[in-house]
Order: structure tokens, then C-alpha cells, then sequence
């Protein structure tokens, strides 16, 4: 089951449900799921708009005028750490 959805800038994004036959584990999330940048070499238009419009900032410190800034803290909690690994929570 899935839905598309369009995005203020735009951009479609997918919502998606997924029934498997064996449940998934923590452990082999990273084998399953994953998300990356286009190779600019490979299509470069298509580089530009998911660089442009899919990742979050700069903002904080780097450009305190970001539409994500309210009394100069990223409302979306950026900047984060990067994660070598996926982790997940009790919920
Ligand atoms: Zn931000």
C-alpha cells in the first residue's frame, strides 16, 4: 500500500506500507532500507534538485535566517550527529 504525497517545494515523497513474510529485525534494518544522493555523474539534474530541496540546511549557526529557525534554534533539531549505524528506540 503506498501514497504520494507532494511536498511545499514541490517534490514528491512516498508514504509506504509494506507487508513481509518474515519480521524484520533491528539488526538488518541497514540491509533493507537506505537512502542516498544520485551520483551527479549518472544524473546530474536529478543531483541537483533532491541536493537542493531534500536535504535540511544549512541553518544554526551557518544561516540563522533559515525558514527552519525560531529564537535562534532549528525547529527541526538540526544540526545532528551523523550515525555510522541505525539505531531505533523502545517505541
Ligand atoms: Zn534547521
Amino acid at each position: 500500500m503506498y501514497s504520494i504525497e507532494w511536498q511545499k517545494r514541490g517534490l514528491p515523497h512516498a508514504h509506504i506500507l509494506i507487508w513481509m513474510m518474515e519480521k524484520i529485525t533491528p539488526n538488518r534494518i541497514n540491509e533493507i532500507i537506505s537512502a542516498e544522493v544520485l551520483d551527479i555523474e549518472i544524473d546530474k539534474d536529478l543531483h541537483d534538485i533532491v541536493s537542493k530541496n531534500m536535504i535540511h540546511g544549512p541553518c544554526g549557526s551557518l544561516n540563522n535566517n533559515s525558514l527552519c529557525m525560531s529564537n535562534g534554534k532549528c525547529t527541526k533539531k538540526y544540526p545532528r550527529d551523523l550515525l555510522v549505524e541505525t539505531i531505533t528506540g523502545n517505541d
